[in-house]
């Protein structure tokens, strides 16, 4: 028998629901599938909220994600995230807020090598990275406070959301604007069927799948506003506390 375990997200009994091969990768949609490494990742499910997590990653030291899973091998199962996907989402959030660019500080938050905040930089953008798994020297509190935030393909990568939202909470001002993707789960985890959605990958890190309820309960702990952008309601959202005023066609267009 499994131990049950409490939500990461809500606190509410979670029970054992499904377990995956370590090498299950989102490349299997594309019908690449890895030798299997025989090793046995169990994903919860929150009984309230639906937020779907694997237990045994919270106790994996970075020295553990970057043997098994950030290795060399990782392109192999993700290979837009050093070049396409920086590019695309730089390209996002010039479109989004370019006419800004000058008068808001910007930090790309999870932003790996920090190449989506260069390629802003270029651009004219006051705009940093920060990685907690690269930049591990960095104290955030000497980062300073942001008027936006991206966080790309990050919130399914963190095993512990009460960290991540604590570290956003920290970094944006209070009229700030929190923008980030994580694909929603609802239609995709049904607690009656086995868990065989491609996004629920341990080889590529995707260890928290969240419901859109579970990302607002998330956010309603450090005060945020949570919605989802109307033309990709299950992948674009933002936190927020008071939308910003260089935000506000944005927000009319939720
Ligand atoms: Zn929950």
């Amino acid at each position: 028998m499994l131990p049950s375990a409490s939500c990461p997200v809500c606190e509410s009994p979670s029970r054992p629901y499904d377990v995956v091969d370590l090498n299950k990768s989102c490349e299997e949609q594309r019908g690449k599938f890895l030798p299997l490494a025989g090793v046995p990742i169990y994903y919860y499910l929150c009984q309230s909220c639906g937020f779907c997590f694997a237990p045994e990653f919270s106790s994996w030291p970075l020295e553990e994600f970057e043997s098994k899973i950030y290795n060399d091998a990782y392109i192999t199962v993700d290979p837009d995230y050093l070049e396409n996907r920086p590019r695309d989402n730089a390209q996002l959030l010039t479109q989004l807020f370019g006419v800004s660019r000058t008068s808001i500080r910007h930090l790309d938050y999870g932003g790996g090598n920090g190449l989506l905040s260069k390629l802003l930089v270029d651009s004219g953008w006051e705009s940093s990275s920060y990685d907690p798994f690269v930049d591990r020297q960095v104290q955030i509190n000497d980062l300073g406070k942001f008027d936006l935030i991206s966080a790309f393909e990050v919130f399914e990568h963190v095993p512990t959301p009460s960290r991540l939202i604590g570290d956003l909470a920290s970094l944006i001002k209070d009229d700030g604007l929190v923008i980030f993707t994580t694909l929603i789960s609802e239609g995709n985890i049904d607690p009656a069927k086995r868990l065989s959605w491609w996004y629920a990958s341990p080889r590529n890190g995707h260890v928290s799948l969240y419901t859109a309820n579970s990302l607002a309960l998330l956010g309603a702990k450090k005060g945020f506003q949570y919605a989802s952008f109307s033309n990709l309601p299950d992948l674009l959202h933002v936190y927020f506390r008071n939308i910003p005023h260089w935000a506000q066609s944005v927000a009319g267009g939720k």
